[in-house]
């Protein structure tokens, strides 16, 4: 089942292997999956098979669907023609409407610091990460020729290495495990907290002393809301990513926002994402602004009255609590997983203390040389990602928590059953 994209698009694409980049990483280039190293599942499955491997957030279409009428938007054919937005800011295809809802939104949830900073979109946050690489590769003091080493503690998010290394720069390379690394050589490391795949909250981990080099920081907050964590503090760094993707489960728009404190760094983010598509689509930039309106207007009312369950993150929340309550009761009926777990913390949003729950779960087989990911596939038809992707060994394997209700009730069953 691995290779289901790669047969699917061995079908329609021709390809020549392209000659090797001298001292670049070698990318193992085959016939069959175009040269993309990411084994993702996206091609239709055989209906027995229930997909668990992606992240699409559809879990929350069901509190969406109660808002449709108050979210609709409507654009008009004479509007929205122009590629510029606002030449005042340093991100000029950003609408001001889109910043100021942004910024409403981390002013509600208290999770980041945007004041003094540049906010840049991206069509998601997965083109702003790059432009993050761009941007930070670009800028180290040191005048050495060689790619800046990107690295992420593992378990990491498993498309960081394709995406670092995707055109085969010369600016940056993908250098694995941020725990493992000791070169004396400039690097980036990625810091993503929660993690995806097991949720933890996470800091640097590079140590410096022993590394001796110049190395500069991406802070992925992608999970860093009130539904999948407590908030603890307003995070300030220098370079933060965020994605409409997880906050709201919009990832079909496409829309990513980086907080960067550094001008100049900003300037060379909004530069790349002019280069690779001058500009994020405005119909989708109007779409999340009103979203975002809406979601922060619902707890303005709250406050004149409304209802608790027409609050996102308290909807959301305990939707992703009931989930972790049936995976945790049906992993214990099995016995031959285990799951992380999480302690609890002051929540400075919901003013209480809380529990975590993560758009993932972690699961690790208890058998010693098991494998998790070939175990789900072959014993209960669940397609999941294994933990050799991010950097872990086979024992472990990533699911999804966010997607579908009939989906997740079936793997429920399927789960419990097989003791
Ligand atoms: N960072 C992390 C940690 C993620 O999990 C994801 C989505 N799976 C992204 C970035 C990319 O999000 P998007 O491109 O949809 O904004």
């Amino acid at each position: 089942m691995k290779s289901l994209v790669a047969d699917q698009t061995s079908l329609y694409h021709s390809t020549t292997p392209s000659p090797p980049v001298p001292n670049l990483p070698s990318l193992p280039l085959n016939n069959s999956n175009n040269g993309f190293l990411s084994s993702t599942n996206i091609s239709p499955l055989p209906s027995s098979f229930i997909n668990l491997d992606q992240g699409d957030p559809v879990v929350f279409e069901a509190y969406w669907r109660k808002m449709s009428e108050k979210c609709k938007v409507e654009i008009k054919g004479c509007e929205l023609l122009s590629y510029l937005s606002d030449l005042r800011s340093v991100c000029w295809f950003m609408m001001p409407e889109l910043r100021d809802a942004i910024k409403r939104l981390h002013a509600l949830v208290g999770n980041a610091e945007t004041d003094d900073s540049h906010i840049v979109i991206g069509n998601g946050s997965t083109q702003l990460f790059q432009a993050a690489l761009f941007a930070l590769s670009s800028s180290f003091s040191s005048s050495s020729d060689d790619p800046i080493n990107v690295v992420a503690a593992a378990p990491y998010y498993s498309e960081y290495e394709d995406q670092t290394d995707i055109l085969r720069s010369r600016m940056h390379k993908w250098s694995g495990d941020a725990m493992k690394y000791d070169k004396n050589e400039a690097y980036i490391e990625v810091v993503t907290s929660p993690n995806n795949p097991d949720g933890s909250i996470r800091g640097p981990v590079v140590n410096k002393k022993k590394c001796g080099a110049e190395g500069k920081l991406i802070h992925d907050l992608a999970y860093y809301w009130p539904h999948y964590t407590p908030i603890t503090h307003r995070a300030n760094h220098d370079l933060m990513l965020f994605t409409f993707s997880k906050c709201t489960g919009h990832a079909g728009s496409r829309i990513g926002w980086a907080i960067v404190k550094d001008k100049e760094i900003a300037k060379k983010m909004t530069k790349f994402i002019q280069m690779s598509s001058i500009g994020v689509s405005k119909e989708s930039q109007t779409r999340v602004a009103k979203i975002i309106e809406v979601l922060c207007d619902s707890y303005k009312n709250f406050k004149l009255g409304s209802k608790e369950s027409d609050l996102f993150f308290e909807h959301s929340r305990l939707f992703m609590k009931q989930r972790w309550e049936k995976l945790r009761e049906a992993t214990k009926q099995n016995g031959y997983f285990s799951l992380p777990n999480f302690s609890r913390a002051y929540c400075n949003f919901t003013n209480e203390s809380s529990e975590t729950y993560p758009a993932f779960a972690w699961l690790k087989c208890k058998k010693d040389d098991a494998d998790c990911e070939s175990y789900l596939e072959k014993e209960l038809k669940i397609l999941v990602r294994g933990g050799t992707r991010f950097g872990s060994d086979p024992r472990y394997a990533r699911l999804s928590m966010l997607g579908r209700g009939d989906d997740f009730d079936e793997f429920l069953k399927r789960l419990s059953k097989n003791i």
